[in-house]
């Protein structure tokens, strides 16, 4: 069963009053220079990354293994941090960071597991420069940088207001900050956007379920008795669930003092790693599934099928992206023109390559969330596309912008299967691409008796069965061909063409 998880980018707002901004950067800067103490100690103790621990299996047997995060961590806390039994540790961190006295300790642990991560891969790198010829430079540990990461007892999150009409515009996210000298939860003004709220309230159902299920399983258990497969699948994140977040800073001259900070939010989901897509099939061959086939003027056809019947369609229309497209791509082209050569290394146009790009990409993701959309409405656990050869220019003459446009027009399929691949398997749901010959060429009804090419007018498809009469979009038959693919059933054309025609590789998921 593997976890999903996903980030979800929560601004903080513009107008955050100016104690609040300085305390963000104290604290970050605070964060850091623990984290730097915390590397120096451990290079100072290489030798624990080596050691090894003797344990003992549940058979008693007993065996080796290196130090764990956990164990590391305790013993860095042990040699810096005083306690009553040991007033003097050997190398207190207060003495380098007085104001990490008052420190939270979740912070504190944060900054050390940081602390770590960068020692041991810089110690594994370390280790293999030596083991090489040494001619590079050998690897550097660097300066700490890092976003504050706050774990879960560092944060409130708002309580999630379902009214619609709402009175107040901005949320606010608590989190522990050195605020004026001192440590303190500091309400942020963040913009929640829709998803971050409906995600966040879903967040705050799902901690709550979870809450009451381990001490429900507590309370009928021993201590020491071991949690059933069930039971632990209980208390695993079902639905997305915040894990510790980050507050980031980054350069932005819009924003006051140049700098525009936002709270990263990573969600964490397990699902049932869906058997393959063959397999399915085999146990139950009428399976809901859908096929989709991609194409310029019309973005996507998709259809359902249930018991290799069609049940349901959808169609997404492309003409307008590739005519605005086509526009931006022609008004480029006029000003290289009128600019005369390009300079080498420079990039040219830049604002108006970033709207096509942007344009591109934003349809790319839009028809990748229909495309999975679809496919949960009709309940089906597997999507089927055709494999995407590489990109063949067109034939006919056409002007450069447009050579270009077609060009995007293809790379754009390609980014929406990524996309729906992606998207899919979060909601359990499998892609898998089928071989492309000939899916737009065959007839969907009578390609076994009547076993030679249809005719494709544009974008229209003419069965060449004399008693057969039947046409069509290009695109529809492109999708009932494909599922035809899925399910075996499509008859390649009896002309000796199909014998030289290479099949491509074929990808199964
Ligand atoms: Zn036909």
């Amino acid at each position: 069963m593997p976890t999903l998880v996903k980030t979800v980018k929560i601004g903080i707002h513009k107008e955050v009053h100016a104690a609040k901004w300085r305390a963000i950067l104290a604290t970050q800067e605070l964060y850091n220079q623990t984290i730097a103490f915390y590397m120096e100690f451990f290079v100072g103790h290489l030798a624990v990354l080596d050691a090894r621990k003797e344990v003992h299996r549940k058979d008693d047997m007993p065996y080796e293994r290196s130090w764990k995060n956990q164990e590391l961590l305790t013993f860095a806390e042990v040699y810096t941090l005083d306690t009553k039994a040991h007033p003097h540790p050997l190398q207190p961190l207060i003495e380098s960071l007085p104001s990490a006295r008052t420190m939270p300790v979740s912070l504190r642990r944060a900054a050390i597991n940081h602390a770590i991560g960068k020692v041991k891969s810089w110690y594994s790198l370390r280790k293999l420069w030596e083991s090489t010829d040494r001619k590079k430079r050998p690897p550097q540990l660097g300066q700490p940088n890092e976003p504050i990461t706050f774990y879960a007892d560092m944060v409130a999150y708002p309580d999630v207001d379902l009214a619609v009409q709402r009175q107040v515009r901005h949320d606010f996210v608590a989190v522990e900050l050195f605020y004026e000298g001192k440590w303190q939860s500091v309400p942020l003004p963040v913009s929640l956007h829709r998803q971050a709220q409906a995600v966040l309230s879903e967040s705050q159902a799902e901690s709550a379920r979870i809450h009451v299920a381990t001490s429900q399983i507590k309370s009928r258990k021993n201590p020491k008795e071991k949690w059933t497969a069930e039971e632990k699948a209980t208390v695993r994140p079902q639905m997305w669930h915040a894990l510790s977040l980050s507050l980031y800073a980054r350069r932005d001259k819009q924003y006051p003092g140049g700098l525009r900070f936002a709270l990263h939010v990573p969600f964490e989901k397990w699902v049932d790693a869906p058997q393959k897509a063959k397999t399915q099939f085999a146990t139950n061959p009428g399976m809901p599934v859908v096929t989709v086939d991609l194409g310029v003027n019309r973005l996507a056809v998709m259809g359902a099928f249930l018991n290799d019947k069609l049940i349901a369609t959808k169609f997404v229309h492309g003409g307008e992206l590739n005519h605005k497209r086509h526009l931006l791509l022609n008004a480029i082209y006029k000003k290289r023109g009128q600019s005369g050569r390009l300079q080498k290394d420079v990039q040219d146009n830049v604002n108006l390559w970033e709207k096509v790009r942007n344009m591109d990409e934003n349809a790319a993701r839009q028809v990748a969330r229909q495309i999975v959309n679809f496919a949960l409405q009709n309940e089906a656990k597997v999507v089927v596309f055709e494999y995407l050869r590489g990109y063949r220019a067109p034939k006919e003459k056409m002007s450069k912008s447009g050579r270009k446009n077609h060009k995007r027009a293809y790379w754009l399929r390609g980014k929406i299967v990524e996309w729906v691949r992606d998207l899919a398997f979060r909601e359990g749901i499998l892609t898998v691409e089928r071989n492309p010959a000939y899916t737009s060429q065959m007839c969907p009804h009578c390609q076994h008796e009547h076993r030679e090419v249809g005719q494709r007018v544009k974008h229209s498809f003419t069965c060449l069965n004399p008693n057969h009469s039947y046409q069509a979009d290009a695109d529809f038959v492109g999708m009932m061909n494909l599922y035809c693919k899925w399910n075996g059933t499509f008859a390649y054309p009896r002309k000796k063409k199909c014998a030289d025609e290479s099949k491509p590789a074929q990808a199964i998921a």
